[in-house]
């Protein structure tokens, strides 16, 4: 099977599809890749590790030639697009929640487009779910960030000049961006807290030294989706949990806020008046920025100052680790590789698959997904 890898179109994007990792591995399953020049530099990935790892590399037009699967982070230019050879298939995170022109553009063009965002939660899909590889990663980033912005120290410190007070770290929403923030502050030496609206959160915050802070009454404790994501809550438990938020908001140093319900725009946790409360200095971060926020505040790539608490959205946390991003990303196409061809190693996709079926956007010129009424 030929595969093609290019560098990634849309601005700020470091992360690449392959690595010479995954080249190797794809290679000895009887792939081909062409990697266009280039693509891995800003994942610190050289054209030459490409190479000796059994991958050709080539200027865009070369690699797309007869190119039968395509590669990709996040969803390739229209430009691009309109270069695919018709019948290819397309993989990666193609932001399928934000309407149906890009799943029309791959129907017109004859492209087969799966999007990594519907990989179904399943055990057997969790090695190649990118939603998690690249979630885990932020909640990591997500705490480094807030250190090096926060004029503070995390741990305690006791030294002769005087005792250094520990950060209070308050974490919103607890699924694997949250726990990885939990756990990232907590090795920092914060004191952390947590919310979820997910009663499964709880047990895993408290197994990770945090403590639990969340409005449970009787919604809460059905506030979970079959597939395990969260349920848009009501106005009623809202409120509660916004007075709840408020109270703790006030007395912590950092807030990472990680909320997010699947296709809707990311809920609105934090006011103007809760940043308000807060002290000068207190920082917040914002992995649910390229959804909208989660707090009233937040810009889009863009540290906002309002009385002193620095709010930080960054829209691609991800890509601000670009080796180890790209390194799980590749790995979980790697993985999702054996359901993409048959026997003798040519492009078969498993359209039935429960896993590949529940990718797919469009097929044979057609947009199929049930999401947009296929
Ligand atoms: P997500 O990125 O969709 O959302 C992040 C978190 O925000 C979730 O925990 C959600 O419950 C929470 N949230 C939503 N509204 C909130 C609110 N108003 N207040 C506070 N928190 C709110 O979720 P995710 O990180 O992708 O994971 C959700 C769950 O799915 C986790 O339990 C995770 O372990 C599980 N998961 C399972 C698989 C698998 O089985 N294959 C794969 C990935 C994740």
């Amino acid at each position: 099977m030929r595969i093609a890898v290019l560098t990634e179109t849309h601005p700020g994007e470091a992360r690449v599809a392959a690595t010479p990792d995954s080249v190797k591995a794809l290679v000895k399953a009887g792939a081909s890749l062409t990697i266009e020049k280039g693509a891995g530099a800003k994942a610190s990935f050289p054209d030459a590790a490409y190479e000796e790892a059994g991958a050709r590399t080539a200027a865009r037009a070369t690699a797309l030639k007869d190119a039968e699967l395509i590669l990709s982070v996040r969803r390739p230019d229209e430009a691009t697009l309109a270069k695919f050879p018709k019948g290819a298939v397309l993989i990666g995170l193609l932001e399928p929640h934000d309407g149906k022109a890009f799943a029309d553009a791959c129907a017109k063009g004859g492209i087969n487009a799966l999007a990594m965002e519907y990989t179904p939660r399943i055990t057997r899909a969790q090695a190649m779910d990118a939603l998690s590889s690249q979630s885990n990663l932020a909640g990591y980033r997500a705490v480094i960030e807030a250190a090096s912005i926060y004029g503070r120290a995390f741990p305690m410190m006791m030294t002769a000049a005087g005792t250094i007070a520990a950060a209070k770290a308050f974490v919103m929403g607890a699924g694997v961006a949250g726990l990885q923030a939990i756990a990232t502050a907590r090795r920092l030496g914060a004191i952390v807290s947590a919310n979820d609206v997910r009663p499964a959160a709880k047990e895993q915050v408290a197994s990770l030294g945090a403590k639990f802070v969340a409005v449970e009454d009787e919604e809460f404790k059905a506030a979970e989706t079959a597939g395990g994501y969260a349920k848009e809550m009501s106005a009623e438990y809202k409120a509660k949990q916004a007075e709840l938020v408020a109270a703790h908001i006030a007395k912590q140093d950092i807030v990472v806020t990680t909320a997010l319900i699947p296709g809707r725009p990311a809920p609105r946790l934090i006011t103007k008046a809760m940043v308000e409360a807060m002290k000068p200095g207190s920082v917040i971060i914002d992995i649910a920025a390229s959804a909208g926020g989660n707090c009233e505040l937040t810009k889009a790539d863009e540290i906002v100052e309002h009385g002193g608490v620095k709010i930080a959205g960054f829209a691609n946390l991800p890509a601000r680790l670009a080796a180890d991003s790209s390194q799980l990303l590749a790995k979980n196409f790697v993985n999702l590789y054996p359901l993409l061809k048959d026997e003798a190693g040519k492009l078969a996709p498993h359209w039935d698959d429960e896993i590949i079926k529940g990718m797919t956007l469009t097929r044979d010129g057609k947009v199929i997904h049930p999401s947009f009424g296929g």
